[in-house]
């Protein structure tokens, strides 16, 4: 196994790396990423090697995840079983990030459960896994999700399917899908929200909802500045660990 560094959302460059070269998993443990490798090889990156006992830990990694409730919803692999009340979402987990086990996914999913409303045109910027836009199209939105990492987006289309909703994917960024929205969430991280702050305006017409998260707490201070010097105004902060979601309106 080798041990990283960081998080998932520091970290989110190297995972396409990582699966590429051989990794069978990755998982998020405190201010460290543990990549799980069949053997050692050479890795291009700073972390270092430790000897796991030899135990299938893919299996036993897929034994220990448990369904997540996030709002309304429940997040679960395709061999869980659920009996709850909750809209089930069905992700193959461990391809792409989001599959509801980070705090920033879940406090997405509980923001966008209050906001959206059939027929809500929804932007997911940062789609990954295609979990917010499936989850904004299972609440009845007309939902589009952008990824700047191409490998995404045939995942988040499969994830679609299996849940039998149709958000159209796309490769991109903010300008990749034709607007304006009334919604856009983004689950990317506090110096990105800051980057795109400019430009976020123009992803709605006269007014629209904007969910940001993948805010660290230590840098939200930055992203409520670049926010509000764009106009846009607080609705809702959510708070889970060291994890910021912040709802704003224009
Ligand atoms: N939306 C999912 C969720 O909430 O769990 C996945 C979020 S994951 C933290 C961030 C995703 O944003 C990654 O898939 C990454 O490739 C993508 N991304 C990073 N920078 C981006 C940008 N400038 N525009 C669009 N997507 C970006």
């Amino acid at each position: 196994m080798f041990r990283l560094k960081g998080d998932f959302q520091t970290l989110d460059t190297y995972s396409p790396l990582l699966f590429d070269l051989g990794a069978r998993g990755l998982e998020e443990r405190p201010g460290e990423v543990w990549a799980y490798f069949p053997q050692r090889i050479e890795l291009p990156l700073p972390g270092e090697w430790v000897e796991l006992p030899d135990t299938d830990w893919l299996e036993a990694w897929r034994r220990d995840l448990k369904p997540v409730v996030a709002g309304p919803f429940v997040v679960v692999a395709p061999w869980h079983s659920w009996t709850g009340q909750e809209k089930r979402i069905v992700l193959e987990p461990g391809m792409a990030f989001g599959t509801g086990h980070h705090e920033t996914t879940r406090m997405a999913l509980e923001a966008l459960a209050q906001r959206v409303e059939p027929e809500t045109r929804v932007l997911d910027l940062g789609t990954g896994s295609g979990i917010l836009a499936i989850a904004a199209a299972m609440l009845g939105a007309e939902a589009v999700g952008v990824d700047v990492d191409p490998a995404v987006i045939p995942l988040a289309r499969a994830n679609a399917a299996a849940n039998r909703v149709n958000p159209q994917f796309l490769t991109g960024s903010l300008g990749a899908a034709e607007g304006p929205f009334d919604l856009v969430v983004a689950n990317l991280y506090a110096e990105l929200h800051v980057h795109l702050a400019p430009q976020y305006p123009s992803a709605f017409g006269l007014c629209g909802v904007l969910i940001l998260t993948g805010i660290l707490l230590q840098r939200e201070g930055l992203v409520r500045e670049a926010l509000e010097a764009q106009g846009f105004g607080l609705l809702e902060r959510r708070q889970e660990g060291e994890w910021i979601c912040l709802t704003y309106a224009k």
